[in-house]
């Protein structure tokens, strides 16, 4: 199923201020029933990216997101999906039997059920990795839950979308990713590390623009700021086609 883009907006999904092609991108969760999200696609892959690359893992993907990033590899997550309620999704994710749990999108904090989601799984448990933007408040993401925050570099178009009082609500064991889209956007991560001394309080990642930032390159400037930062690649990109979705 489809969820129209015009869908006339009825319900206002959290608390943001946006611009007004921002908001228009919400369309897509206007009329959801009450208890359901909508839900782009449930699948089991390797977990591609994070401390946590490498491992089986169930990737819940949730539809819908206010930014616009230059270099998204999941736009079909803008518009696409079903509203499900949120029982028949613990159903579907612990069926699938892995301990690893990722929510992601699209952007997933844009659905307050998805609070309610990661602590029911987290009950269950499951190891829930939560992939956000960073720009809405995580003050309600359960405590258990591991945190991959983006810090978006002036290169992802979207850099007014940070919020500094998100990196002071990240625990000591989430992490922060980056991606870089050339030279300038690692210089601006870098000072941006060094600005909030970012890597002596949690995990740093370092992640090339798919096909923008040679990885060499990028490893080569890591090693010249002799800073902890990790380099990252794309495990699910080198795994299987680049442009393959499920994966
Ligand atoms: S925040 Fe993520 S899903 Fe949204 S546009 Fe950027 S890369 Fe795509």
């Amino acid at each position: 199923m489809i969820i129209p883009a015009d869908r006339p907006r009825t319900a206002s999904p959290i608390e943001l201020t946006l611009r007004p092609e921002q908001r228009s991108r919400l369309r897509p969760l206007a009329d959801r029933p009450e208890g359901s999200l909508a839900i782009h696609e449930i699948y089991r892959s390797i977990q591609g990216e994070s401390l946590y690359a490498g491992l089986p893992c169930v990737f819940v993907r949730l539809t819908a997101c206010h930014l616009r990033c230059v270099y998204c590899d999941t736009p079909h997550a803008f518009n696409q999906g079903e509203f499900r309620a949120r029982e028949e999704i613990m159903a579907g994710v612990l069926a699938l039997g892995d301990h690893l749990v990722e929510i992601t999108g699209g952007e997933p904090l844009l659905q307050p059920e998805v609070f309610g989601l990661m602590e029911q799984l987290a009950d269950h448990g499951r190891k829930v990795l939560l992939e956000t933007a960073g720009s809405i408040d995580l003050t309600p993401v359960d405590a258990r839950v591991h945190i991959i925050m983006d810090v978006k570099t002036p290169g992802s178009g979207e850099v007014a979308s940070n919020s500094d009082a998100n990196l002071d609500r990240l625990k000591p064991t989430d992490e922060l990713k980056y991606v870089i889209c050339d030279r300038a956007d690692f210089d601006w991560s870098v000072a941006h590390v060094r600005s909030h001394g970012l890597v002596e309080r949690l995990s740093v990642v370092f992640s090339p623009a798919f096909g923008q930032v040679n990885p060499t390159d990028l490893a080569a400037w890591i090693l010249e700021t002799r800073l902890p930062l990790r380099l990252q690649l794309q495990l699910h990109k080198q795994l299987w086609d680049p442009n393959r979705r499920g994966v």
